[in-house]
C-alpha cells in the first residue's frame, strides 16, 4: 500500500508549505516507515482554516438530510476500508492489529451514530408569562472548530471529535499526534469520496508547534483537545490569550479499581490483567491502581500474580492476528516506562511479575505489577501510560473511597462487588467522569466520555457530545407593538 504522507485542506492532498517533514518509524523493529510526513506551517493551518471558514457559510444551511446521507456513505467508506486503516494504525503506533480494527469501526460508529442527530437538535419554546412576551432558544453550531488528539486512539478520537461538529453544522480542522499520523492523514480521500464539500473536514499533522498554531488561531471557535495535563493546560492558556475560543479537554488519569470482598475473582483478576493491559495500558482510563480488600488479598493477589504471568508471553508483532500485546508507540515512552519500573525497584518497591527490560527488538516493555508501593512514590501518584500496575489493600470502604479520590486526576474507576447497593453507594462518591461496575471500563456511544479534576472538562461522546458544538440563542418576541 502507497503511504499517504500529505495534508488534506479544502479536499485536496497538499504538501507542506515549508518542506518540514516528520519520520515515522514502526515500534516493533524500529525500521523506518517513511520520513515524509508532511508538518502543518502558519500558512497550512492559516489556508485549512480559511477552508473551513468558507464551507462553514453553506455547510451550516446543509440540509440535515444531507449531512446525514454524507456522513453515512463515509461511515460505509470507513467499513470498506477498514484494514487499511488498521494496518496503519498499527504500524505507526504498535497497536494489535486486532485493537486497531475495533478503532476503525469505532470511528464509523461515531459518524453513523451522530448522523442520526443532524435533524434532532430543536430548539425550545416558552409562551407568554405575562411579561408580553413569546420566547425562543435556539441552537447553533460554533463555525470552525478544530480537534487535537492523542496517539493512543487516533480513530476514536476522530470520531469523538469530528462527527458531532460537522453533524451540528460546524466545519473541522483536526491535528493528529505526530507519534500516530498516518490512518489519519489517509481518512482525506474517504472524506472526499463521501460527498464532504471541499473545506469540511481539514486534516494535518504536526508536532506541538502545529497544535499551538490551532490553539492560538483567532478563526477557531472551538478547539477539543486530548493530550497530557501538561500541553491541555497550554491550550487552555492560548485560547484565552487569542479569541477566547471555547475549549474541552481530555487529559489523563491515575484512575482506581477496587476490589471487595465480596467479588467475583474471578472476572475481577481478568480485567485488573487482561483488560487492563489492552493497547499496552496506553489509555487515559486504564486503572492503574489496584485496591484489594485485605481479607481477600492472599488469594486474589496469588491469582492476578499467574494471571499477570500468563500475559509476558503475550508481547508479538502488532499485525499478527494473534498478538494480544504489541510493543509501545516508540523508543520514548518505553524508556519512560522502564524508568518508572527502575525507580520502583530502586527504591526497593516489591516487584510481583516482571520488572525487567525487553531484550527483543523494537520497543517492546515487560507487564509489571507492583506491590504495596508507598502513598507518595512516583508509581502510585503518576500516570505512567504503560503496563505497570501498583496493588494496595485496603480495610473499609470509607477508606478506599478516600484513597481512589486522593489523585488530582478525576476520569475513571471500576468497582468489583456482589452487592449492587455497595457498587452506587461508591460510585456516587467516587470522583471521576465516567466509571463500571464488575468490568473495566470502555467507552460506549451511548455515554458521555471526560474527567472531573485535572483530567480535563466538557464531554466527548453520547449525546451530550452534541452540545459542546453548539450554542444556545435566546429570542424574544413582543406580543404586542
Ligand atoms: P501530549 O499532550 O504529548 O500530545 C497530545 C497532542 O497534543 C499531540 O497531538 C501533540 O502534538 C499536541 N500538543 C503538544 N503540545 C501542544 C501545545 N503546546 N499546543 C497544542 N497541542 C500540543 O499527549 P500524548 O503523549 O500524545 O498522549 C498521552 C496523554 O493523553 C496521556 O496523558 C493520556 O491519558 C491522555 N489521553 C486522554 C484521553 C481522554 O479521553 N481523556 C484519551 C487519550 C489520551
Amino acid at each position: 500500500m502507497t503511504i499517504e504522507t500529505r495534508l488534506f485542506i479544502n479536499n485536496e492532498y497538499v504538501p507542506s508549505s515549508s518542506g518540514e517533514t516528520i519520520p515515522v518509524f514502526n515500534p516493533a523493529n524500529d525500521n523506518l516507515v517513511t520520513d515524509q510526513v508532511q508538518v502543518a506551517s502558519k500558512e497550512d493551518v492559516d489556508k485549512a482554516v480559511a477552508a473551513a471558514a468558507a464551507a462553514f457559510k453553506t455547510w451550516r444551511c446543509t440540509p440535515s438530510a444531507e449531512r446525514a446521507a454524507i456522513m453515512l456513505k463515509y461511515a460505509d467508506l470507513l467499513e470498506q476500508h477498514a484494514e487499511e486503516i488498521a494496518q496503519l494504525e498499527s504500524t505507526d503506533m504498535g497497536m494489535p492489529i486486532m485493537f486497531t480494527r475495533m478503532m476503525a469501526a469505532s470511528q464509523a460508529a461515531s459518524f453513523r451514530y451522530y448522523a442520526g442527530l443532524t435533524d434532532k437538535v430543536h430548539g425550545e419554546t416558552f409562551n407568554e408569562d405575562g411579561d408580553g412576551l413569546f420566547k425562543m432558544i435556539t441552537y447553533e453550531p460554533l463555525g470552525v472548530c478544530a480537534g487535537i488528539s492523542a496517539w493512543n486512539g487516533t480513530q476514536l478520537s476522530i470520531g469523538w471529535k469530528i462527527a458531532p461538529a460537522v453533524a451540528m453544522g460546524n466545519t473541522f480542522v483536526h491535528k493528529s499526534s505526530e507519534r500516530s499520523p498516518l490512518s489519519a492523514i489517509y481518512l482525506g480521500k474517504l472524506v472526499k469520496e463521501a460527498g464532504f464539500p471541499p473545506g469540511v473536514i481539514n486534516l494535518l499533522s504536526g508536532g506541538g508547534a502545529t497544535g499551538a498554531l490551532l490553539a492560538s488561531h483567532m478563526g477557531i471557535a472551538k478547539i477539543a483537545f486530548t493530550g497530557s495535563k501538561a500541553a491541555g493546560r497550554k491550550v487552555q492558556v492560548a485560547a484565552a490569550q487569542s479569541n477566547l475560543k471555547h475549549v474541552t479537554l481530555e487529559l489523563g488519569g491515575k484512575s482506581a479499581s477496587i476490589v471487595f470482598e465480596d467479588a467475583n475473582i474471578e472476572n475481577a483478576i481478568k480485567h485488573n490483567s487482561q483488560n487492563f493491559l489492552i493497547n499496552n495500558s496506553q489509555a487515559c482510563s486504564a486503572a492503574s491502581r489496584l485496591f484489594v480488600h485485605e481479607s481477600i488479598a492472599p488469594t486474589f493477589i496469588d491469582g492476578l500474580k499467574q494471571a499477570w504471568m500468563g500475559l509476558t508471553h503475550a508481547l508479538g508483532e502488532p499485525a499478527d492476528d494473534k498478538t494480544f500485546l504489541g510493543p509501545m508507540v516508540d523508543k520514548a515512552q518505553a524508556e519512560r516506562v522502564n524508568e518508572y519500573i527502575a525507580g520502583a525497584k530502586a527504591d526497593g518497591i516489591e516487584v510481583l511479575v516482571g520488572g525487567e527490560e525487553q531484550k527483543r527488538a523494537g520497543h517492546y516493555v515487560t507487564p509489571t505489577l507492583l506491590l504495596n508501593p508507598g502513598l507518595e512514590s512516583r508509581v502510585y501518584k503518576e500516570e505512567i501510560f504503560g503496563p505497570v500496575l501498583v496493588v494496595r489493600t485496603f480495610k473499609t470502604e470509607e477508606e478506599v473511597i478516600e484513597l481512589a479520590n486522593d489523585t488530582s486526576y478525576g476520569l475513571s474507576g471500576i468497582v468489583f462487588t456482589s452487592d449492587i447497593a455497595r457498587a452506587l453507594r461508591v460510585a456516587s462518591k467516587l470522583e471521576v467522569g465516567t466509571l463500571s461496575i464488575n468490568s473495566a471500563h470502555w467507552p460506549s456511544k451511548f455515554t458521555s466520555w471526560g474527567g472531573f479534576k485535572q483530567s480535563g472538562y466538557g464531554r466527548e461522546s453520547g449525546l451530550e457530545a452534541v452540545k459542546e458544538y453548539v450554542q444556545s440563542k435566546s429570542i424574544h418576541v413582543a406580543l404586542k407593538v
